[in-house]
């Protein structure tokens, strides 16, 4: 928060960025969203997490995530690195606090695509995150767009979808709810999200700061 004093000379921003954690059932369209909102905000940008599960066709390293091994894992785990990480499908996944610190000190917005543990772990840590939970319309909808990527198999998909219940169930410890039924309103609601956040008064202070002091100097 930014205090005004009695001169209305802003006081620096506490923190100059917002994070935003999302987090969704796999199949929820989640990445999909975020790929477009990346592409519509300057100054945002999606931390890119460890995993120690094998890339998939067409994933980089470095890119879509950090590809390293057990052994890496756990060494970062000892050295403290990681601001938040979990077990989910079998696999270790970590935000890397080194990510999280650098985009905030430089004003950027970090979207953290995570699970529920580790959106826990990162409220806990930051509690100014600005959390947001994607809901598919259903179910049927949910296992349907997990057989259409046909990444996976029958056994990987059901294994899927027992994890998509346990996701479901935390939907209440987020600050926003959103259904993504219709692809373009869902990116819309998460659009609006955004840009609210950044018309907040401490926000625009940060980023504005110039033409406010200049609106109130003193008449020359
Ligand atoms: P996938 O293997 O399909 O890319 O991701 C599986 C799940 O892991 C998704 O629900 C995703 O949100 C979650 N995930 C990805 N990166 C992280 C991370 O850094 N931390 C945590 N806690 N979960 C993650």
């Amino acid at each position: 928060m930014i205090i005004l004093t009695a001169d209305h000379t802003p006081t620096p921003p506490v923190l100059n960025a917002t994070l935003f954690i999302i987090s969704a059932p796999s199949g929820a369209g989640k990445t999909s969203l975020v790929r477009k909102l990346l592409a519509r905000f300057p100054r945002l940008k999606l931390s890119t997490s460890y995993t120690t599960r094998a890339p998939r066709p067409g994933e980089l390293n470095g890119e879509h995530y950090h590809f390293v091994n057990q052994e890496t894992f756990e060494r970062m785990i000892t050295a403290n690195e990681f601001v938040e990480y979990a077990r989910v499908f079998n696999h270790a996944y970590g935000t890397a606090e080194a990510t999280l610190r650098s985009a905030l000190a430089d004003g950027i917005d970090l979207i953290l695509e995570i699970d529920w543990q580790g959106a826990q772990q990162v409220r806990a840590r930051f509690p100014e995150a600005i959390s947001v939970f994607i809901l598919p319309p259903s179910l049927q909808a949910l296992e349907q767009r997990l057989r259409s990527r046909a990444q996976d198999s029958n056994e990987v998909i059901a294994h899927r979808m027992t994890a998509a219940r346990t996701e479901l169930s935390h939907y209440h410890e987020y600050d926003y709810l959103i259904v993504n039924d219709q692809f373009e309103t869902a990116l819309t609601d998460l659009m609006c999200l955004i840009q609210t956040r950044r018309l907040r008064r401490d926000y625009q202070l940060a980023h504005h700061r110039a033409i406010l002091n200049k609106l109130l100097a003193a008449p020359t």
